[in-house]
């Protein structure tokens, strides 16, 4: 059985360094924020080409706290795409603002620029793009429509630990940026974490106060805020993991390359930009019989995951927002048609070569026809 992703070889590659690390936050007597915190916030930070990174509890409260941070607020609408994942429209939700989806780019997945501006009413107040399955989304003509109308970016970059747009690493492009460490993440803790990067130094301290019961002197409270603060394990971990985060992406390239040359005539295949630099978070492959190609896969050994399988606007809660199924018909085709394939820096070049040959001869058992058009 090959399975979608084993978390655990991770650890054992650097089982001495974490040991270590965690040993080191044991013996500190220091548990709360403090030195460790702040080590991995700047080498985060610098690994992102941002000025500040703010250490937060996980990649939910990143989004709302940066929602907050750039004025987000009750009775503003904000532009999420309509396929992600739902913490992109929960975080929106929990600022008592709106979310208006706007449909992808079929063939990259990520939020279509061109459609931004139709959906923009006079109390849209943000626009949150997300680099979904590590792919940046196309941020130059998405910042342009922003600065046109006078809108936020916060970018939701969960599942895009070290990918580029033009040239330059994800963590600076929007005003703030969210990042979330859950352990299957391309950079993942052994438990929940998360950060916000920025250039802005304001947001930035409005976030340090928001993560921290709104307090920036211990027992003076300047605002509703909330407890959200990044875990000095966690930190410390994640510390030596960043090290790490390069070979394991261009080891995910490898592997990429492997699925795309291999499955070409097979399969729908991702589609990349040539001027953003994925990380493969995911691989994700579309097929019009998706659920019957999952169970055969399963049975020839081969574990999958949908992403996802219910498009946001027909989760249940969302059910009083009014969205029919035909609003969104991108993300429901999308969320009908897609199936993710084994992916990870541990994954070997044999297991690798297995699913492909597994893919190839269960697809062709299936008897549909070769690579099918576009969503
Ligand atoms: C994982 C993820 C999140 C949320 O992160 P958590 O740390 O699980 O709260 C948000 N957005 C996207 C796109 C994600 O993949």
């Amino acid at each position: 059985m090959i399975p979608f992703l084993e978390l655990g070889s991770a650890y054992r590659e650097l089982k001495s360094e974490i040991d270590d690390a965690v040993s080191r936050v044991l013996s500190s007597g220091s548990y709360i924020l403090g030195k460790e915190v702040a080590d991995f916030e700047e080498q985060f930070a610098a690994y992102c080409e941002a000025e500040a990174c703010i250490g937060v509890g996980n990649g939910l409260d990143a989004l709302h706290l940066a929602l907050l941070a750039v004025g987000v607020g009750p009775g503003d609408e904000v532009i999420v795409p309509s396929h992600t994942f739902i913490a992109t429209w929960l975080a929106v939700a929990q600022c008592g603002a709106k979310p208006v989806p706007v449909e992808p780019d079929s063939r990259t997945f990520n939020i279509d620029p061109e459609r931004i501006e139709q959906a923009l009413t006079d109390r849209t107040r943000a626009i949150v793009p997300v680099h979904l399955y590590g792919q940046p989304a196309d941020l130059d003509p998405i910042l342009s429509v922003a600065r046109k109308h006078g809108l936020k970016v916060v970018e939701d970059a969960a599942q895009a630990q070290g990918a580029s747009y033009k040239g330059r690493r994800i963590g600076g492009h929007g005003d703030a940026v969210s990042w979330s460490f859950y352990p299957v993440k391309n950079l993942g803790a052994i438990g929940d974490a998360g950060a916000v990067t920025t250039n802005d130094p304001e947001i930035a301290r409005r976030l340090r106060l928001l993560r921290n019961y709104g307090s920036e002197v211990r027992y003076y409270n300047d605002e509703i805020g909330y407890n959200s603060r990044l875990d000095p394990i966690q930190a410390a971990i994640l510390g030596v993991k960043l090290r790490h985060l390069d070979a394991w992406n261009a080891r995910r390239q490898v592997l990429a390359d492997m699925y795309l040359d291999s499955l070409r005539d097979c399969i729908e295949l991702p589609t990349t930009i040539p001027f953003t630099r994925s990380v493969w978070h995911l691989f994700v492959v579309r097929h019009p019989k998706r659920d019957e190609l999952q169970r055969r896969l399963a049975e020839a050994g081969v574990g999958t995951i949908i992403h996802y399988p219910v498009a946001c606007h027909q989760q249940k809660a969302f059910a009083d927002r009014g969205f029919r199924a035909s609003d969104l018909p991108i993300a429901q085709k999308l969320a009908e048609t897609v199936l993710s394939l084994p992916m990870g820096p541990h994954l070997s070049t044999a297991d690798c070569a297995a699913v492909i040959e597994r893919v190839k001869s269960t697809v062709a058992q299936m008897g549909e026809p070769g690579a099918p058009s576009g969503a």
